[in-house]
């Protein structure tokens, strides 16, 4: 067998590891005591709009057609409608066949690296991200740069970027609003990094990518704004997901968009077609493809994730922990108060406390708080997290 396969599949991914530790946990003292803040399962459900577009779909259209292939780039309609969109609220040019329908961000991911990447390849992002960007970037046969990020805002540290280009460099890959840290990239931040892209393109020699991760693009709070990227750097690719925005992590849907005016945009699709095709996706659920085409520019009631945020990292804060402003998705990214963070998880079990370390994320020392969340649940464990620093205090 292939080892390395047999390596990813045998080692569970220690958010996996801490969330069956909780399910153990529940069943032996109560599921009133584990505050399990593990997981990036949304918690808010779809909007009503994806039930009742489900229903109609299912009883109005054609059984076959509804569940049968689609081509392979995804359902015209579907492109249309999604290109439409981004060009009415960004202001940007997009084009239906520079749009490929994927299942979810983490296909998206994968089918654009391996579409870039050449063996030898390098790919550059920023830590905290994103455990399985390893994963993605070794399974298009380049290797993942790690940069640390401001330590202060976890924004981009350009003096440390600058000197990480080399004539292997294919892509940087960033995500905003960031998972793990709730960051969101200033305009200053993105107008910096495209400069610096189009520099160290010419003094390579060849185009550096822009990949963007972005399944959060609408969890933000306090009238932030995520600036567009085609708008500010034209050879990008933006890797979308509707799993968090509608709440549907387990249905599969997204997209990747090439924009048509980055340099070989065509080819670049194409190549995006193919390694669609070489890594086995055939297309994208049928279905929810339909359903995302009548749901553009709608999301789950997101607020509830904004007073979340509200009212734990104002808490924690209270209680002397801290940590980077999270401006959105739904986590907090907290500085463990011992070196290891590790040892700090495991503190914080003996309070009911389920935490991730950062070091998998790239960013030792610090904690990951997914606030996906009741509140009732937020509320009942915060005298855990005051007991906790209290611990520490002493
Ligand atoms: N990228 C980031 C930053 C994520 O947080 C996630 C999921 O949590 C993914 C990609 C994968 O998302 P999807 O469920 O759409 O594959």
């Amino acid at each position: 067998m292939n080892r390395k396969m047999y390596g990813l599949g045998s080692k569970r991914s220690v958010i996996r590891e801490i969330f069956e530790y909780g399910k153990k946990r529940a069943a032996e003292v109560g599921a009133d005591k584990v505050f399990d803040f593990s997981l990036g399962n949304p918690s808010v459900k779809p909007p009503q709009i994806v039930e009742d577009t489900l229903i109609e779909l299912l009883k109005g259209e054609d059984a076959t057609a509804l569940h049968g292939y689609t081509s392979a780039q995804g359902d015209l309609a579907t492109r249309r409608a999604i290109a439409e969109y981004i060009a009415r609220t960004q202001g940007v040019r997009t084009d239906p066949d520079f749009i490929y329908m994927t299942c979810g961000a983490a296909a998206s991911l994968t089918i654009t690296l391996s579409a870039l990447c050449n063996a030898g390849d390098e790919v550059i992002t920023f830590a905290p991200f994103f455990t399985e960007y390893r994963v993605f970037t070794e399974t298009a046969g380049a290797k993942l740069v790690e940069l640390p990020s401001h330590p202060d805002t976890f924004q981009i540290d350009f003096s440390v970027l600058e000197g990480a280009f080399s004539e292997k460099t294919a892509a940087v890959l960033i995500n905003s609003p960031n998972n793990p840290s709730g960051v969101v990239y200033s305009e200053q931040t993105i107008r910096t990094l495209a400069g610096l892209l189009e520099e160290k393109s010419k003094e390579f020699g060849r185009t550096i990518y822009l990949v963007t991760d972005e399944p959060y693009r609408e969890l933000v709070y306090g009238g932030v704004k995520v600036p567009y990227l085609t708008a500010y750097y034209k050879h990008t690719v933006v890797c979308y997901s509707y799993s968090k925005s509608l709440s549907l992590p387990g249905e599969r849907i997204g997209y990747i968009f090439v924009n048509p005016d980055a340099k070989d945009a065509k080819e670049l699709y194409l190549a995006v077609c193919g390694a669609g095709r070489a890594l086995g996706y055939v297309c994208a659920p049928s279905l929810f493809q339909k359903l995302v085409a009548r749901c553009q520019g709608v999301t789950s009631d997101v607020s509830v994730y904004e007073g979340n945020r509200d009212l734990l990292a104002g808490a924690l804060r209270e209680y002397g922990y801290s940590c980077v402003r999270p401006d959105g998705a739904f986590y907090l990214f907290v500085k463990s108060p011992e070196p290891d963070a590790n040892a700090f998880c495991e503190r914080a079990k003996k309070y009911g406390l389920l935490l991730v370390p950062g070091d998998d994320f790239g960013c030792a020392g610090y904690v990951r708080i997914a606030y996906c969340v009741s509140p009732d649940m937020i509320r009942r464990s915060l005298p855990a997290f005051k007991a906790l620093a209290e611990e520490y205090a002493k």
